[in-house]
């Protein structure tokens, strides 16, 4: 018997934690009730608020263009880690890697980079990005070989910026969108660094309200674990509210006290419960989404340890 083992048996080993890891509920960008708050809406602050309420993620929306300073990010990185905020950014709207247009197409690039790079600064694990739009293409998957083409070309630039930052393709709430899950599992299957946003309002939107019960959850799981592997669905992110929609796809956001709109948060805490999944949550409930996100965390109830996630 060596030392080793002898010590073994004498001092046990101190057990792993038999918790187990829990989501991270947030908000993305700025709510109302933050800009009302002594935090008065100010993003380097929205860890101390988040903390405070009792939330634990944050989705800085770079949604305009990237023109946080790298001083606010880190300062924004420093107040996230010191309140156990996770951080995550949603790249500009502008993208559109699918067009066909050598201009818009190196604009894409660069959004996407300049958001990558604002990500290392604050120390955020993943990048949210819309991969554009089916316009000027003849069919949907000719648009979506143009995204696979110009991806490609983007993820060799931004290797050198940061390699640790994943990116997350996102399911888009409109039909004339490159954002379908099963587009985004094609996407996401080009590279490591690639994961899921599952924004489960534009699934909704997209299969015209199609009810979120769950069988539907289970399909979109067992379809990202299928293709994907189950690593890249433990690392997916998840925007979750409910969602007005027309024949056209998404609406508007709405709120979970409005019952008319889904989908409705139990059946998605079930299903992520039965998954055995902790992924970080953004709630984008319009103008509620630190109440709804709160929601969702309590119904999700237990005690556990934190996700644990990459960067951390
Ligand atoms: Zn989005």
């Amino acid at each position: 018997m060596t030392s080793d083992e002898s010590n073994l048996v004498s001092f046990p080993r101190k057990r792993e934690s038999s918790l187990k890891p829990v989501p991270r509920f947030g908000v993305a960008g700025n709510p109302p009730n933050f800009k009302k708050s002594a935090d008065r809406g100010e993003s380097t602050r929205a860890p101390h608020w988040l903390a405070a309420i009792g939330l634990d993620a944050y989705e800085y929306e770079a949604v305009h263009g990237v023109t946080m300073t790298d001083e606010r990010a880190r300062t924004l990185g420093e107040a996230a880690r010191a309140h156990g905020i996770v951080l995550s950014v949603h790249a500009p709207y502008y993208t559109n890697l699918a067009s066909l247009d050598p201009g818009t197409v190196a604009n894409s690039i660069r959004h996407l980079r300049q958001s990558v790079y604002l990500a290392a600064m604050m120390g955020a694990r993943v990048v949210v990005l819309h991969p554009g739009w089916h316009k000027g293409h003849t069919t949907p998957a000719t648009a979506l070989d143009r995204c696979l083409d110009t991806l490609s070309t983007a993820l060799v630039e931004i290797e050198e910026t940061d390699g640790e930052v994943l990116i997350a393709p996102e399911t888009c709430g409109l039909k004339a969108q490159v954002g379908s899950l099963d587009e985004i599992l094609v996407l996401c299957a080009l590279h490591p660094r690639l994961v899921p946003c599952l924004d489960f309002a534009h699934i909704h939107a997209r299969a015209n309200g199609r009810p979120f019960d769950d069988a539907a959850f289970d399909d979109v799981f067992s379809r990202v674990e299928r293709t994907l592997g189950r690593e890249k669905l433990e690392r997916a992110h998840i925007h979750y509210y409910p969602v007005e929609y027309a024949d056209r796809g998404e609406r508007c956001h709405h709120a979970f006290n409005e019952p008319e709109f889904g989908p409705r948060p139990e059946p998605f805490i079930a299903a992520l419960h039965r998954w055995n999944l902790a992924p970080t949550v953004i709630c984008e409930s319009r103008d509620k989404q630190d109440v709804d996100a709160l929601l969702m965390k309590r119904l999700y109830g237990g005690k556990g340890e934190k996700g644990k996630q990459k960067g951390e």
